[in-house]
């Protein structure tokens, strides 16, 4: 049978990195939930939206085509066709991003679309999220919330960034807080722990010692 695993937790706990390999190591396919409200964000910078408009928004919401390719050692992301890989990860993205996930309209739609995406892949998905294992994959094989001191997060996150971004760990830590608020603090499905989530702290682990935990937990 199809194995279906919710990663979820913050920004810079692993999340993308831990569940990309793990896909890759059980033949999974992987899907990056914060890539497709990344790639609906950009489609609303590119088309004049206000992203604070959240009427605005949620009238638009049905309008871009978003496609994610699921292969864990390649995975893609389009919006009407265009390689969105890029432009997502700009910090103009990552500033709007919170704004436009919170609105329910934009999450109902991105819902659904992970639903069919975990339910089409053949011999399972690892998707990796916000709200995977209390929202949108409830009934999940296996639930992992990934966590990690706010100094570790953003040491991680500022290492994925080149140049002058990396360089400002401080307002890197800022930033991430931020979002982290925004995130948790919206009515609409905020970030959080399913009750039946095993929750895993990184700060201290190694990339490859949380991959084999999760493989642990999903084999064991
Ligand atoms: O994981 P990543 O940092 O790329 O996610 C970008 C943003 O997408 C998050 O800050 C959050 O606002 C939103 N998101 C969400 N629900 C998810 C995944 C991401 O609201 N399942």
């Amino acid at each position: 049978a199809a194995v279906i695993v919710a990663i979820d937790g913050p920004a810079g706990t692993g999340k993308s990195s831990t569940s990309k390999s793990v896909a890759a190591k059980l033949g999974l396919g992987y899907l990056d939930t914060g890539a497709q409200y990344r790639a609906i964000t950009w489609w609303m910078l590119n088309n004049g939206i206000d992203v604070n408009d959240a009427t605005a928004v949620a009238d638009a919401a049905a309008k871009p085509v978003i496609v994610s390719g699921t292969d864990p050692s390649a995975p893609t992301i389009t919006v009407d066709g265009l390689d969105a890989a890029g432009p997502i990860r700009t910090q103009e993205v990552t500033a709007a991003v919170s704004a436009v996930s919170a609105v329910p309209e934009v999450r109902s739609l991105i819902t659904d679309l992970q639903r069919s995406i975990a339910a089409e892949a053949p011999n399972g998905i690892v998707v990796e999220g916000r709200d995977i294992g209390s929202t949108v994959l409830p009934d999940a094989d296996l639930k992992v919330f990934l966590t990690a001191s706010p100094e570790a997060r953003a040491a991680r996150r500022s290492g994925e960034l080149k140049g002058k971004e990396a360089a400002d760990l401080a307002a890197t830590r800022e930033a991430l807080i931020k979002r982290d608020t925004a995130d948790s603090s919206r009515k609409t499905s905020p970030l959080a722990k399913a009750d039946d989530a095993v929750e895993v702290d990184t700060t201290e682990l190694t990339l490859d010692q949380v991959i084999e935990c999760v493989v642990t937990l999903i084999e064991g």
